[in-house]
């Protein structure tokens, strides 16, 4: 895919302090200062830059997970108005609205308890407590990465 590959010697060329590595999915890893990339994913080139904007943004990876979605939209903004004009790219405001959506949706199963499928809260970082059954369950951490809950063990 010639038109990513330019995209990302750009980027690269633009902004020395990131990393830029193809990876199997597109996220951005604070703690590496490497933004992944799937050439292969639909609209890779947007989804490039949007993460891409995460890394410029210098969002951290550890956020509380009620702030991730603030960070999403931000990141979107900042590639929207900033990033793709640069390279004449239009990214499609009806594609980064689905991306939000899906976002919330991963937030939601997040919140949602394993239990009772109740709606628990975040009582500490990635920490999630239901109040209907008491089970306590933690999420992993990171943006742009899959739902995972894993059950607290008894004490
Ligand atoms: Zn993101
Ligand atoms: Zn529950």
């Amino acid at each position: 895919m010639p038109a990513i590959s330019s995209l990302v010697h750009q980027l690269a060329n633009n902004y020395p302090s990131l990393i830029f590595t193809e990876g199997r999915i597109a996220r951005w890893s604070s703690e590496e200062a490497t933004v992944y990339y799937n050439p292969r994913e639909p609209h890779a080139e947007w989804v490039l830059l949007h993460e891409t904007a995460h890394g410029i943004l210098g969002h951290a990876n550890y956020t509380r997970d009620i702030e991730l979605l603030r960070l999403e939209h931000s990141a979107w903004h900042h590639a929207t108005t900033v990033l793709a004009p640069q390279f004449d790219i239009v990214i499609e405001s009806e594609f980064v609205e689905t991306q939000l959506d899906t976002y919330r949706d991963w937030l939601h199963a997040k919140s949602t308890c394993p239990s009772c499928q109740s709606n628990g809260f975040e009582q500490h970082k990635h920490q999630y407590h239901c109040p209907h059954c008491q089970t306590n369950w933690q999420t992993n951490t990171g943006i742009d990465v899959g739902v995972q809950r894993v059950v607290a063990q008894q004490k």
